[in-house]
Formats: structure tokens, sequence, C-alpha cells
């Protein structure tokens, strides 16, 4: 494949990452991708997908052969992602003779103590969700018929084949993460829910979703202290984030300006934004950090590395090195010497919890999103089955088809997790309990980093001395929660 290609397609995701900055930044007041994809069309062709899949036999090859064909997809179906989006970001529901916006309404969900009114928030929001599943199953049916028309024998196989996922073995690990934390997690579940005062047998995810906003712990992570925490942690690894100048911290309130922290990689490494709007609070504080190892992975990327190594391979690796500081407030020595919390004990439990909570939801997910790609007609019940059973509480189903991302994005996400903690037992061996204040184990993220996403999970942990990528660690921390 030319050089020449991988520099075209290099503009196009810098184009596109630019486009989604200044929307999600409010700098712009619409998300228009649809031009910069007509501009790009001839990466996109059926032909070049064609071409570059038969050609795929180095890695470099097989990470350009797998973007371009997702984005090849994504390309076919993009009216009717667009129309999902405009329509979800322009609904808005009656709530006490007021318009709210549909999407304040998981905010406010969070942040409801009185469980009849979270109840009847999260009935309003599902009404908007179901009122788009037409185009949502109108858009995965066209997915699946472009897959096969490639020659794949579904649309799950190209994913699994093209993104590298070993999905016969992650599966497995996910009914064992399952299996093995279900009694830790029925207990811990029942003492939670009576924390806050709701009944096991009715509750439901907005019920979980205002226990893990966490709202009493709020004065322990205040909002002035939160971007000087960030910088105080990257200072103990000997990273300072003043002198960083492809990274831009934007903090500037403007009223578009998306709620969620986010980090986008417009040049890697040149240009790099971290976007926040702090409100303080444990999920604010959880998810800076989360975004600033996006950040701090994608400006230590080696400027000569080809473009397929710097952006491409697999999001697990980046997602790893988020999840890393994203958990850091799961550990009482940062708790302390960062924040100066001093007992730290009640947080860090629901904290684990919460973590608990979500590789139990992704578990199941992959489970239902396997089916979902094999057979759309029983989805919608097997959605409610699956997670319900795994998660204990009521699961909407309305929300069958918009809680799935494209291309079997939960497993990278529960390969992520797995790698974590590879990763942080790695440190924790070689530099302590307090690996984040040792400027010798930032010097070894920054060589992990600088490799941007070349190495796969499985390489990663061999070059740490484990025999591979497993979920052993992982299912052992988390029943012991
Ligand atoms: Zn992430």
């Amino acid at each position: 494949m030319s050089k020449e290609f991988e520099q075209k397609a290099e503009a196009f995701h810098q184009e596109l990452s630019r486009e989604y900055y200044l929307a999600e930044a409010g700098l712009k007041e619409q998300l228009s991708i649809t031009p910069i994809y007509e501009r790009y069309a001839h990466l996109f062709g059926e032909d070049v997908v064609r071409e570059l899949l038969s050609l795929a036999n180095d890695r470099r090859g097989r990470y350009m052969a797998e973007w371009v064909t997702l984005e090849y997809l994504e390309n076919l179906v993009k009216g009717v992602t667009e129309d999902i989006s405009n329509a979800m970001r322009q609904a808005t529901v009656e709530w006490e003779g007021e318009h709210v916006p549909y999407h304040n309404l998981r905010p406010m969900i969070s942040n409801e103590p009185d469980m009849t009114r979270r109840h009847l928030l999260d009935q309003l929001e599902r009404e908007v969700t179901a009122s788009q599943n037409p185009h949502r199953e109108q858009r995965f049916r066209s997915l699946h018929d472009e897959a096969r028309g490639l020659g794949f024998d579904n649309y799950l196989a190209l994913c699994d084949l093209l993104r590298g996922l070993n999905l016969v073995s992650l599966t497995e690990q996910a009914r064992i993460l399952l299996d093995e934390t279900r009694d830790v997690f029925f207990r811990r579940l029942e003492r939670f829910l009576n924390s806050i005062e709701v009944p096991t047998e009715r509750a439901g995810t907005p019920d979980v979703l205002y226990l893990f906003r966490g709202r009493t712990f709020d004065a322990l992570f205040p909002k002035e202290a939160m971007i000087p925490a960030l910088t105080t942690t990257l200072a103990g690894m000997g990273i300072d984030l003043a002198q960083q100048e492809n990274l831009e911290l934007d903090l500037e309130p403007r009223p578009l300006k998306s709620a969620r922290a986010f980090c986008v990689p417009i040049r890697i490494p040149e240009e790099v934004k971290l976007v926040i709007k702090p409100i303080g609070g444990p999920d604010d504080y959880a998810s800076l950090l989360h975004e600033a190892g996006h950040a701090e992975h994608f400006v230590n990327v080696d400027p000569d590395l080809a473009f397929p190594f710097k952006r491409l391979g697999d999001n697990s690796v980046t997602e790893a090195y988020a999840f890393l500081f994203h958990y850091l407030p799961l550990n009482h020595h940062w708790l302390r010497r960062i924040v100066g919390i001093e007992d730290g004990g009640a947080y860090i439990k629901l904290a684990r919890f919460q973590r608990l909570w979500l590789l139990r939801r992704y578990s199941s997910k992959l489970l239902y999103e396997l089916e979902l790609h094999t057979n759309l007609d029983e989805a919608e019940q097997r959605y409610v089955h699956l997670l319900g059973d795994a998660l204990g509480v009521a699961i909407g189903a309305e929300n069958y088809l918009a809680d799935v991302d494209d291309a079997f994005y939960c497993a990278q996400y529960l390969r992520a997790w797995m790698l974590e903690v590879h990763l942080r037992r790695f440190l924790e061996n070689r530099f302590g309990a307090e690996w984040f204040t040792s400027e010798r184990a930032g010097d070894y993220l920054t060589s992990l980093w600088r490799q941007g996403q070349k190495l796969r999970p499985e390489e990663l942990t061999i070059s740490m001395g484990y025999d591979g990528l497993h979920s052993k660690y992982l299912v052992e921390e988390l029943a012991s929660t």
C-alpha cells in the first residue's frame, strides 16, 4: 500500500477529529461530517477496501485494512447516523411544565435523590430513545448486509477478524468473570441499594446511576483541586504538564461545550486537546484522569512512527492507559498524597463496586452483542434477559440498540480492563504501591506511550514478563471487591 494513501488517510483523520473537537467543545453549533467524508470519498471506495483486504499481510497493512473497512461501512450509513444523532440533539421532553433537552436527562437522573422522580425521568428518556429505534435497526441491518457483501460470513466475523478481538476466547473469559463475581456482586448490590433506600426488587438502572454519582463524596473532591490533582500526579512521574506545548487543556466554559471531559488527538503527537468543564465530584475527577491518560499517551507518541501505528491498531491499548489513570482514586495512597483524603475507605468501596458493575455490564453486553449481530429479531428480549441476569436490576428494553457501540467496542473495553491490571501490577511490583510518585515509572510509561498502538495488548503483556493477556488477575481483584 502506498505512502501517499496513508498520508491522505491521516489528513482525513485530522479533519474529522478537528470537526468533532470543534462541535463537542462548543466552538461550533452543528457537527458536520458528511462534507469531510465526501471530500475523501476516494479513500472509501469498495475497490479500495477489497484491495486493502487482499494485501493485508503485514501489521501495517492489517491496521489500515481494518480502519478503511470500518470507515467504508460508516460512510455507507452516515446519513442515518447523522439523522439519529441530530434527532437526539433536538429532542426535548415535558418535565414540570418545562421543555428539557433529552441530553440533560441523564445528568438529572444521576442527581435526583427521589426514586419515583428518577424512574419518571428515566421513562421519559427511554420513550425518546425508542423513537429512533427503527432507524437504528435499519442501520444495523445495512451494516450486516454490507459485511456479507464484502465476503465475510457476517458482521461479527468481520469485526473479530479485522480487529483481532479473539471473540471466542474473550466470550469464555466474560462468562468466567460473570460466574466468579456473581455472589460478591449480588451481596454488595443489595447493601448499596439499601444505602440509598431502594428496595432491590424495585431497583432499575436509574437508581444505579444515582448511586454511582456519589454525591455524598462531593466535598472530598472539590472543583478547584481537580486540575492541581492532575498536575501533581504527572509531576510525581516527572511529567511537567505546563511544558507540554502539544497538549492544550481547554477549561473555558462555553454553553455548547459537552458536559463530559474528552480528549481529541487531532495531529499525533503535535496537537492534542483535553477538553473539560470542571464541576468537581468523584466522577468528574475520574473522567478527567481517564482523558488525561489518553492525552499523555498521544502527546508522547514518536512523531516518526507511520500513521497506522500512531493512531490505528487496537484501541484497547489507549483505553488501558486511560483506565490506569482513571482508577488512581481507588488507590488510597493516591487519595492521601494527591487529594489529601486520609480515610478514603468508604469512597474506595463504592468506586470498586462501580468498577465491578461496569465489568459485569460489559461482559453481559459482549454476550448480548454476539447475539444481536447474528439475530436482530430476538435482540430486544435477549438484551433485557442477559443484562438483567448479570446486573440484578430492571433493564429498559428501549435501550437495546442505543446501548451498542459499533464494531464490538465493548470487546476492546474488556481487553483494556484486562491490560490495565497487568500494567498496574507491573508498575506496583517494580516501583511500589506509590508508583505514581516515581520518575522511573513515568519513564517506563513514556517508553510505552512512544510506541503509539503499534503493539497489541497480548504483545505488551509479554514485554512486561507475563505469558499473555488474560482475565485471571482482573477476576481475582473483582472477586475480592
Ligand atoms: Zn477512553
